[in-house]
């Protein structure tokens, strides 16, 4: 690591690494739980699945990263900046990043599970993500008619019977 990039600032980016519990995380997890959402953020999936992700929802086999934009490298983001000097060492360390990020994500989709991630700067508009969140999480699986065109079918069925 170039002399210029300050100890306080190693131990900062050190102190980044698998840090949980961030800010974004945050308002993430209370925006999914308003919606309705059940997940885990510390239970056996979050620790062994490839990239540890932030969010579990078993229940929908879905997994939810909340991904710093600096670090993950959110594309066309004015957060995703590139510095200007020391580009020999951020360079090939976004690249890892980024590369790990994608290696990832094709484990777990191999494994079966929906990936989804939310960029930190996305958090500014909650209505927007609260509604890709509903869009993409998968419907569930078991399929019920509610109750009320349950009742209506019966109703159509015995109208039939006595061929009305
Ligand atoms: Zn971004």
């Amino acid at each position: 690591m170039p002399d210029k990039i300050s100890k306080l600032h190693r131990s900062w980016v050190m102190s980044r690494v698998g840090s949980r519990n961030t800010k974004p995380e945050l308002i993430a997890r209370s925006l999914l739980h308003n919606l309705g959402y059940r997940f885990t953020v510390n239970g056996p999936h979050n620790k062994k699945l490839p990239g540890k992700p932030d969010i579990v929802l078993p229940k929908y086999r879905t997994v939810v990263f909340v991904h710093g934009c600096f670090w993950h490298r959110h594309p066309n983001c004015k957060i995703a900046t590139t510095p200007k000097s020391n580009q020999d060492y951020w360079l090939p360390k976004f690249r890892k990043n980024v590369e790990r990020d994608r290696r990832n994500q094709t484990a777990l989709q191999k494994a079966g599970w929906n990936v989804l991630v939310i960029w930190e700067c996305e958090l500014k508009d909650l209505e927007a993500v609260a509604a890709r969140l509903i869009n993409e999480l998968p419907r569930e699986t078991k399929y019920e008619l509610p109750e009320e065109i349950e009742s209506h079918r019966l109703v159509a069925e015995q109208k039939n019977a006595f061929g009305l």
